[in-house]
């Protein structure tokens, strides 16, 4: 393991000669971003086959091609960003002007997954840059060849001083904990967060966290059923399931529960295929052990659609269960894999209860045309973010901050919101010293008085 300890002493030494604090620097590095993974495209495409099986369009469409369009709308937004932002000044402070800058923090910690190891490791990365940080990422040890192009793509732009990629698995990221960073942002799982934030605590750090979770979606008796049908099935098979905001469980409305099943039957089939364990373009689960972890959960409820397994290729055809209880094993923690389980509901009321009973949800998906449903969810649901009457999509938008809550998360990222991760916000006060008002000094005459006037 190349000494972490150097490296972080030079990229800290560099960041405190002030190159990166400057505008053109990081739109010229982000420039340089661009054209790398534009010129490594085929190679990147080629990891992600080997690594997952991702097939050329998801991978284009949910790792390169939204990397891409964040660096665009973050070049195109960061000279307004970056300026000083002045703001009011209250009448007890006359005479002074107020302002909040944006600073870098220094050297940022990037430790990121598997599931999409390329976007999940860049994008931060671009708003780190963009607010004018060094970085260190630490991509996942699971998916090899990605990291390696990642390593690759950063090495060829980028001295290690300023960007820096580590490879190696949770001793790795340990050892990189340990040292003095200035912020640490992490995406994964809910018990490395825990770890995480344990090792950010006793220095504290601070840190962003990206988590997981069971997020629910809610098919309500109203939906528009074919179009909800063709959006669940899009989010929950993308990438095998192995997504963080996928919808992770299903709550249908009884009086719904056949016309829905017989549409999401034609969705599967209409963008997987007859045999969806014939379709090469399936994406695979990521390691054995978490193949034996999903095919456990196969056990549980009925069957109704799927249920096939690979396991020499470690694909899972999309599969749906009902007949679920909230005590059944596949309830217990976050899926992360392309099984679908069903509760069944009559009142909303069972619903939000239901979800209360655990932790506050990174995602929720509601189906509904009815805008006092919509609204009662809204009100009674605490969970990062979601969509009506879609899945996944709000992941994508640069406008919409992305992030969990307590248990699924600390923390938002993407657009604006990236270089507000990256910064500190250092409040100003700038001073005249043309006048002096009294009112604050202890010897000022009827003091307590005066200071009333303005402070009630
Ligand atoms: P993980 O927590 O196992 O690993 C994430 C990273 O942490 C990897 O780089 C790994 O090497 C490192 N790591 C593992 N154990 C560690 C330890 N003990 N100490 C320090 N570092 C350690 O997560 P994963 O399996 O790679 O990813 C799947 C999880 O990530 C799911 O729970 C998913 O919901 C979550 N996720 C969240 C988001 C989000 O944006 N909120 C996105 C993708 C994935």
């Amino acid at each position: 393991m190349e000494n972490i300890h150097s490296l972080i002493t030079q990229q800290k030494a560099f960041f405190h000669m002030g190159k990166t604090k400057k505008l053109a620097f990081r739109l010229d590095a982000l420039e340089k971003l661009r054209g790398a993974i534009k010129n490594n495209e085929d190679k990147l495409l080629q990891a992600l086959k080997l690594d997952l099986n991702k097939s050329e369009f998801e991978a284009y469409a949910s790792e390169i091609g939204v990397v891409l369009e964040e660096i665009r709308f973050t070049i195109k937004h960061l000279q307004t960003w970056a300026k000083p932002e002045k703001v009011k000044t209250p009448i007890t402070h006359m005479g002074s002007t107020s302002y909040i800058y944006s600073e870098p923090y220094g050297v940022a910690l990037v430790i990121s997954p598997w599931n999409y190891p390329f976007q999940l490791a860049i994008n931060p990365l671009i708003g780190a840059i963009a607010a004018g940080n060094c970085v260190v990422i630490k991509p996942s040890e699971l998916t090899p060849k990605t990291s390696e192009a990642i390593a690759h793509i950063i090495a060829e732009i980028f001295p290690r001083e300023f960007v820096a990629v580590i490879q190696g698995d949770a001793e790795t990221s340990q050892a990189l904990l340990a040292e003095d960073v200035d912020y640490i942002f992490f995406t994964g799982s809910v018990p490395v967060g825990k770890i995480i934030m344990e090792a950010a605590a006793k220095k504290l750090t601070p840190l962003t966290l990206e988590l997981g979770g069971k997020s629910p979606c809610i098919v309500h008796k109203d939906a528009n059923i074919k179009l909800a049908a063709k959006r669940i099935a899009w989010g929950k098979f993308l990438n095998a399931g192995q997504t963080c905001v996928a919808p992770d469980y299903l709550y249908v409305h009884e009086d719904i529960k056949d016309g829905f099943a017989t549409a999401f039957k034609e969705s599967i089939t209409e963008l997987y295929g007859d045999t969806p364990l014939h379709n090469s373009e399936l994406t695979r689960i990521v390691s054995e052990r978490h193949f034996e972890r999903l095919a456990g959960f196969l056990q549980d409820g009925d069957l109704l659609i799927g249920g096939k397994s690979d396991k020499e290729q470690l694909i899972i055809e999309p599969t749906v269960l009902t007949n679920i209880t909230w005590k059944d094993s596949i309830m217990q923690d976050e899926i992360f894999g392309p099984i679908l389980p069903v509760l069944e509901y009559n009142e909303l009321s069972e619903v939000i209860t239901g979800i209360h009973n655990h932790p506050k949800p990174l995602a929720l998906y509601l189906f509904s045309e009815s805008e006092e449903v919509q609204q009662e969810v809204l009100n009674s649901i605490t969970f990062g973010g979601g969509c009506i009457n879609d899945t996944v999509y709000h992941f994508v938008s640069p406008y919409l901050p992305f992030g969990g809550v307590g248990p699924s998360g600390i923390g938002a990222y993407h657009g604006k919101g990236s270089f507000d991760t990256f910064s500190h916000k250092k409040s100003v006060l700038k001073q005249t010293t043309l006048f002096d008002i009294p009112f604050r000094y202890p010897n000022v005459k009827n003091g307590l008085k005066k200071i009333k006037l303005f402070l009630k």
